[in-house]
């Protein structure tokens, strides 16, 4: 498990895995995206430490935990509106356009790869998406425009236009099942790349985390990009150890 810290080094590093690969799957986390102004859930001070997610059990128990649940969704848009894709967002979209990188799986909620360009049959979003909402019984899609002026007027949580059952921001919430298609998804992913390059997360979140694994049992070769320490570090071929920004910017083209 090289570690490299040196910027040249890094970008060195990821070109020649680049070059050599014929199949990259780009794993992303949280820490992509605190580029584009989103703060990530781990990092010291980070909003989510005030508006923490509400466990799924708890969200479908009660009225009062399903608008508190709400009500720091609503604070947390606000923590990241106006984020826009970042330079990493903009290169992987660069990769997949030019078939460079097959698969996009994230488990960001943020939508910042789609708004980068990467289309949806290239992406697997493993724990939802956070800018609509569904209804957990019937799955209706609400808008969250929709949602929001009614909620912040009643102080009540809301409830499905179709079959009154609650609705909730179109994540994955910890306790909930994973989507099972996006699941599938991303196993095919994972054990068809012979790159598969990590980028901002912590992957202590399961089963998500799984996939690092998986991908690198299948064969691929494993570069993981982190400011910090990962528990996957000893199965990586290069850690880069650094911000994600400088060490994929232009990297689009390889
Ligand atoms: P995490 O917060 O646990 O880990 C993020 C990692 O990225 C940390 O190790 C941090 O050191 C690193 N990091 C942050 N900024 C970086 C940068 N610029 N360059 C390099 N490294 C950087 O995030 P996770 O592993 O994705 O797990 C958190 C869960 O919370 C996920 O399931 C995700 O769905 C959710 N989440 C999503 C968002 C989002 O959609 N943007 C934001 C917060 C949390």
């Amino acid at each position: 498990m090289p570690v490299l810290t040196d910027l040249a080094a890094q970008r060195k590093a990821l070109i020649d895995e680049m070059t050599m690969a014929s199949s990259i799957v780009a794993f992303t986390g949280a820490g992509i995206s605190t580029e584009a102004g989103i703060p990530d859930f781990r990092s010291p001070g980070s909003a989510w430490t005030v508006n923490k997610p509400i466990p799924y059990d708890a969200f479908v128990a009660s009225p009062e935990v399903r608008a508190e649940a709400w009500r720091r969704k609503f604070a947390m848009d606000d923590v990241s509106a106006g984020a826009k894709p970042a330079t990493a967002h903009i290169e992987i979209a660069e990769l997949v356009r030019r078939g460079r990188c097959t698969r996009v799986v994230t488990q960001n909620i943020d939508d910042l790869h789609a708004r980068a360009g990467v289309p949806h049959e290239h992406l697997v979003e493993l724990h939802g998406n956070g800018t609509y909402a569904a209804c957990i019984s019937c799955g209706t899609r609400h808008e969250l425009a929709d949602v929001r002026p009614l909620f912040e007027a009643s102080g009540q949580a809301p409830q499905c236009r179709e079959c009154g059952a609650p609705v909730k921001s179109a994540t994955v919430s910890f306790g909930q099942a994973m989507p099972k298609h996006a699941m599938q998804r991303a196993a095919k992913a994972a054990t068809s790349c012979d790159l598969f390059l990590v980028l901002g997360s912590s992957l202590v979140v399961f089963p998500a985390a799984s996939f690092v694994d998986l991908a690198k049992q299948a064969g691929a070769r494993l570069v993981i990009i982190n400011r910090e320490p990962t528990g996957f570090d000893d199965l990586a071929d290069w850690v880069l150890r650094g911000e994600i920004g400088p060490v994929i910017a232009g990297l689009g083209a390889y």
